[in-house]
């Protein structure tokens, strides 16, 4: 086969790799974009869209059933609804087809050649590529490394039979009776809420002492209460040790040995990076940790080879993967850019949402900040209170010296759609009194983000 020069080679199609191939096509780079399995990566495929959509679906299928509990306080009653769950799959994946052939053509617009295979590394200019057709080598000037994350499996807990990972959960055709979840952080919540609302019985446990770990307990707060109305069973502290048949054995907090008895075994202890198996080995990259070591270009510790997304480190998000390529591509096309962002909003899809963007009161004070915080209760807001989601709060994290927004964040229904604002905010350098002056439409929940700097400089008005 014959060989492909090029200028840019960019491995793997997942967010941090499509965005940088499409932006350098764009940009007149000559991309080849190598993808072993589909493009659009774990996100697209087996991730964040395919666990959006079964949450939602989850979502709408627990409020009928609500109604049809006649616990509506909207004055509907409904019958109870059915599920027919391998139809639901069969829908998430139809969305998942429709952005796999849109990310191809988003490729094809900006004229990306897309090789379909594994690539792996003979030099540090030249990748070699599995295809169907046969061996296919590309030569390139430049190497981005995109080939993302993989779930960390548990040595006592294998994948395999009741062992599920996240892309066996979304693909489940039946609810499981009994799930057991290993690990209480993003995954494990988010699905562990959707199965209990399609009507599983969840068991959440969680190594450290509190769920979520990496947000304070305030935030927290409201989607542990969420899980015990839910009727999920929530065991923080607690060491899954072993597997017997279909029974998980754990150790509580108290140090007690507990049997679960479970249909299914989702074990979402994180995820690490995908180093092997494409030739690390051959270039010896310096790591960070168990990541590739990169600077504020992405660059990695050899001339010419780049890497991206989750490859790279934490937050393993897809808009940081994203915003990695985007810049990297520039970088290739000959411009002046560095990794100069404010923050990396993240999101969790639980019930109800959290938002964090920038440094939380603690993370402040512990960088040496005299902070001014200013929260403001979903339960004061009209909009909540016509929506039935009173849960929550916005609260913001300033300067006190000079009332310059250092980080926002809320817990609250539908406060997703509230990160853009946040990390706006945070990105132009606002302070306290530029959210506090700008007119927020009524009513809304994001009435509860001018509120909340109303409360930092100590004149909110409704409450
Ligand atoms: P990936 O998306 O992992 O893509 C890497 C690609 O490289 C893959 O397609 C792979 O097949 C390919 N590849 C690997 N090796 C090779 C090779 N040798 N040759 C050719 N191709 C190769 N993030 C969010 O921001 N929001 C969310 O709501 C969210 N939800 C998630 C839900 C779940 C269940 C999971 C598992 C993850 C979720 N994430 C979410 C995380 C998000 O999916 C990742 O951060 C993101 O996909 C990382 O993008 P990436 O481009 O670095 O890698
Ligand atoms: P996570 O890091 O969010 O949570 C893992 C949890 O497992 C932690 O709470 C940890 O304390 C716990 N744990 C670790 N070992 C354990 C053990 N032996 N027994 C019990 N608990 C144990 O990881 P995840 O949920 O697998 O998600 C992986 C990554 O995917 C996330 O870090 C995030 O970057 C990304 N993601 C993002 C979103 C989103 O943006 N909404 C959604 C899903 C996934």
């Amino acid at each position: 086969m014959k060989e492909i020069v090029c200028k840019l080679l960019v491995i793997g199609a997942g967010p941090g790799g499509y965005i940088c191939a499409i932006r350098a096509g764009q940009l007149g780079v000559d991309t080849v974009i190598v993808e072993a399995v589909k493009a659009g990566g774990t996100c697209l495929n087996i991730g964040c869209i395919p666990s959006k959509a079964l949450i939602h679906a989850a979502e709408e299928f627990e409020k009928l059933n609500h109604m049809a509990g006649a616990k509506s306080p909207l004055g509907i009653s409904v019958e109870a609804p059915k599920l027919d769950l391998a139809k639901t799959i069969a829908w998430k994946d139809g969305i998942v087809g429709r952005l796999n052939s849109g990310v191809l053509g988003l490729l094809r617009k900006a004229r990306v050649k897309i090789v379909h295979g594994r690539a792996k590394f003979r030099d540090g200019k030249t990748v070699e590529v599995e295809t169907e057709t046969g061996m296919q080598v590309i030569r390139a000037e430049t190497i981005v490394i995109a080939t993302g994350s993989e779930p960390v499996e548990l040595p006592f807990l294998p994948f395999g039979g009741p062992v599920i990972s996240s892309t066996e959960a979304l693909s489940l055709k039946t609810v499981p009776q009994k799930l057991v979840v290993v690990g209480g952080g993003y995954i494990g919540l988010e699905l562990g809420t959707a199965f209990a609302k399609l009507g599983s019985k969840v068991t959440v446990v969680e190594a450290t002492s509190q769920i979520l770990p990496q947000y304070d307990a305030e935030l927290v707060k409201p989607v542990a209460k969420r899980l015990t109305d839910l009727g999920i069973r929530v065991l923080t502290g607690a060491k899954a040790k072993g597997l017997s048949g279909n029974t998980l054995l754990i150790e509580t907090a108290e140090g007690a040995e507990e049997q679960l008895a479970a249909d299914k075994i989702l074990v979402t202890v994180g995820r690490k990076p995908r180093t092997e198996g494409w030739g690390l080995d051959e270039l010896d990259l310096d790591r960070a940790g168990k990541f590739l070591r990169i600077d504020d270009r992405c660059r990695t510790s050899m001339r010419g080879i780049h890497a991206i997304g989750d490859i790279t480190g934490e937050p393993m998000l897809a808009h940081r993967a994203m915003a990695q390529g985007e810049m990297v591509a520039e970088i290739v096309a000959g411009k002046k850019r560095s990794w100069d962002k404010r923050c990396i909003p993240a999101v969790c899809f639980t019930d109800p949402e959290i938002v964090t963007a920038g440094l939380s009161p603690d993370e402040a004070r512990a960088q040496g900040y005299e902070v001014r915080v200013g929260l403001f209760p979903f339960n004061a807001n009209g909009r909540a209170m016509t929506m039935l989601s009173e849960e929550g709060f916005v609260r913001i994290v300033a300067r006190a010296d000079s009332n310059l927004v250092l980080g926002i964040q809320a817990v609250g229904s539908g406060v997703s759609e509230l990160s853009s604002a946040f990390a706006l905010a945070i990105e132009m350098g606002a302070r306290l009194q530029d959210i506090a002056a700008t007119i927020h439409a009524h009513p809304t929940r994001s009435e509860g983000f001018q509120e909340a700097a109303l409360k930092a400089l100590g004149h909110a008005l409704h409450i």
